[in-house]
């Protein structure tokens, strides 16, 4: 008797070591899109002013939820162009009992303003107060239904890449050509649910499109549910410097190349990421995603370009301002009365997670792929603002696991984050170019990308 209980005993204290915990993973998605015919639908992403006429398709958000032992993660992706920081701590609030949250954007072009900066005109915000509280409640639904849903499966990871399917807009050309895809699938083999991560602004419809939709993402993410019979989310990764389907030549059956600007367009770019992410499948290999590990953290940036400020002060862009004191792990709050002098600065966060063999690196922006790959110019030109910076860590360069992964406007849209050492917004500039290229305008100054890349390198290495 005494040995059988101590066998028990036994028995109860290795036994869930010994029986390795299952993973769970569960899917759910929430209707996002805003109804021009009720109210005002201003469009993000390019000038002010661009006022939706219907909707086209829908706008999702899109969650995973993963779960292991104790541990609970859920990454959610929505059709918009961004969400600032506050919306993430705001969602993480209604869901008790998850270990990490991650709220991330597609950077869709072709949604309504959830960042303040195009609205009617200078003086307006784009945003809808009441939109926002709905999308909110989309996000938090979608990740409740994801948790709801979670089934024990095991997965695969494939990964391809295709320079040809993006457009650098801006020198150095430096592309994050590389689509990371996830497959789960339960014990009788059936795919439960896919995630596929690839790096590009769905801006497909450009500029002078007035009719909501979700750019491209809509047609990747159903032409892989339509094959492969799952729910399906689709995370935007590396889409600095400039990645982009504008200009990428894309040809219907007849061989005629199709316009930028038109659904023709859109929808066969669309596929052919759909494609790629198929030829990743179906290369894929068995990839172990547990156990869990999560280390964040928040940190301040300054804020150092005019155009930001100004829409600070006109209450355009709203989000809680700090003064910057020239350290990134302190800030006090913007008082009532701020000295119209003093620099600002917003607090933001940056991610570390790691699945079993699969790390994911959360950056809060548009990071420039020179960050990422460890590619950042060296020498840098002669025109360059900061010729003397020092080059950041590189992103990848500080996940060493087998498998990695990135997702960018990860619990924040901060703008451009861009190599100090490539910072050119003065004359004589880079390349021999008689103006300064795209991009200083949508980043919050030269100091962003040094810190944070810093801030990342110290979640990796646990400082
Ligand atoms: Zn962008």
């Amino acid at each position: 008797m005494q040995r059988f209980l101590l066998l028990c005993v036994t028995f109860a204290f290795t036994g869930p070591a010994l029986q390795a915990q299952p993973l769970l993973v569960g899917f759910g998605e929430s209707n996002v899109t805003p109804d021009p015919a009720k109210k005002d639908v201003w469009l993000a992403g390019f000038g002010k002013g661009r006022k939706a006429t219907k909707i086209h398709d829908p706008l999702m958000a899109r969650a995973v939820v993963l779960a292991h032992d104790k541990q609970k993660i859920a990454i959610v992706s929505v059709d918009v162009v961004g969400l600032f920081h506050d919306v993430a701590v705001s969602v993480r609030k209604q869901l008790p009992g998850f270990t990490y949250v991650l709220v991330s954007s597609t950077h869709n072009h072709e949604g309504p303003d959830t960042m303040g900066l195009w609205g009617e005109n200078l003086f307006a915000s784009g945003i809808d107060p009441d939109y926002m509280k709905a999308l909110e409640a989309g996000i938090v639904k979608a990740i409740q239904d994801a948790d709801k849903g979670k089934k024990e499966v095991t997965a695969v990871i494939g990964a391809a890449n295709a320079p040809d399917l993006l457009h650098d807009g801006r020198e150095p050309y430096v592309k994050h050509d590389e689509l990371v895809v996830l497959r789960f699938q339960n014990s009788r083999k059936i795919t439960t649910g896919i995630v596929v991560q690839w790096n590009c602004h769905p801006e497909t419809l450009s500029s002078k499109n007035t009719e909501i939709s979700a750019d491209y993402v809509g047609y990747t993410v159903e032409h892989l549910k339509k094959k492969h019979d799952c729910p399906v989310v689709y995370l935007t990764g590396t889409v600095g410097g400039l990645m982009t389907s504008l200009r990428v030549e894309v040809k219907d059956d007849q061989g005629k190349a199709l316009a930028d600007g038109t659904f023709e367009k859109t929808e066969r770019y669309g596929q052919l990421v759909g494609k790629l992410a198929d030829k990743a499948l179906a290369a894929a290999k068995p990839v172990k995603l547990t156990p869990f590990e999560v280390r964040t953290k928040s940190f301040f940036m300054p804020i150092d370009n005019a155009f930001y400020v100004l829409g600070f002060n006109l209450g355009v862009l709203k989000r809680d301002g700090y003064l910057w004191k020239g350290d990134p792990l302190k800030a006090d709050p913007v008082g009532p009365k701020p000295d119209p002098k003093a620099r600002m600065a917003i607090k933001s966060e940056v991610g570390w997670i790691k699945l079993g063999d699969l790390e994911i690196a959360a950056i809060p922006g548009e990071i420039y792929p020179e960050l990422v790959l460890s590619k950042v110019q060296d020498p840098p030109d002669k025109g360059a603002d900061y010729p003397d910076a020092a080059i950041e860590p590189g992103i990848y360069a500080q996940m060493k696991s087998k498998h990695r992964m990135i997702v960018g406007l990860a619990n924040d849209e901060i703008g451009y984050i861009i190599p100090k050492r490539q910072w050119d917004a003065k004359a004589p500039f880079c390349y021999g170019r008689k103006k300064a290229q795209y991009g200083e305008e949508n980043s919050l100054g030269p100091e962003t990308a040094p810190i944070l890349c810093e801030m990342f390198r110290s979640v990796a290495e646990r400082k």
